[in-house]
Formats: structure tokens, C-alpha cells, sequence
């Protein structure tokens, strides 16, 4: 089977070879932070922003990698990616598609996720055919 990417565990250091592990986003999380930006939208959107405001607005939610084993949240209803749904470059813009969808898809880092897709990073290595 095809596999250009492997995710890299944020516990441990080790890359998810055995796929059984995922990437996933803490859902009570990313509902405070889109709370968060509703506010900030009806205090200060609509118009010019001064920098002291700007910087008050929520940070996103940041997508974590983890084997199984390693995760340190692994007992909460977090939503999640299993890992061997995640080889290619194809299967992100797949879960792309799905998750724009997906209400809070902004309230996250998914955007920073598909650039580690494309070039390696942090969370997600390219596997050199
Ligand atoms: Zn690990």
C-alpha cells in the first residue's frame, strides 16, 4: 500500500508506523474557542481593528498526533483521525473535504496541518519513496 506520509507522535517523538494511533482535536476545546470568536466578532468585527485588539482574538485549537499508547487524553470524546486513514497526501484532501463541512473546521489548526502535509513537520513526516 501507497504511503507518502507517517504522523509523528507528540508524546514519545516516534513515527506512527504501526498505525495505531491518530490525530485529534480536543471537541470541548474548539466549541470555547468558537464561543470565544463569536465574541470577539461582536465586539470588535465589522471594521477596523487596532492592533491591541487584534491580538485578543482566540488562538486556534492546535491538531495533536499520538500513538494509541502515548496519548495523554485518550479516555475523552475527542474527535479523531485514526492514523491509517492518513498515508497519503490524496487522504488529506479528502478529510479536507469532509471537515470543511464542519462549523468549527476555522476554529482549528487544520490549515498549518495541510502545510505539514505537503512539506513535513512537526505532527506529520513525508515518507520518501
Ligand atoms: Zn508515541
Amino acid at each position: 500500500m501507497v504511503r507518502e506520509l507517517v504522523l509523528v507522535c507528540q508524546g514519545c517523538g516516534g513515527k506512527v508506523w504501526d498505525d495505531v494511533g491518530y490525530l485529534w482535536v480536543d471537541t470541548a476545546q474548539v466549541a470555547r474557542v468558537g464561543q470565544a470568536q463569536r465574541e470577539w466578532d461582536a465586539e470588535y468585527g465589522g471594521g477596523l481593528v487596532d492592533i491591541h485588539d487584534f491580538l485578543k482574538y482566540p488562538e486556534q485549537v492546535t491538531w495533536q498526533a499520538h500513538h494509541l499508547a502515548c496519548d495523554p487524553a485518550s479516555d475523552d470524546g475527542h474527535y479523531r483521525l485514526a492514523a491509517r486513514r492518513l498515508r497519503t497526501q490524496a487522504d488529506f484532501l479528502g478529510w479536507t473535504a469532509h471537515l470543511m463541512g464542519k462549523n468549527w473546521l476555522d476554529c482549528t489548526d487544520w490549515n498549518d496541518l495541510l502545510q505539514e502535509a505537503c512539506q513535513g513537520g512537526k505532527r506529520i513526516a513525508l515518507v520518501s519513496s
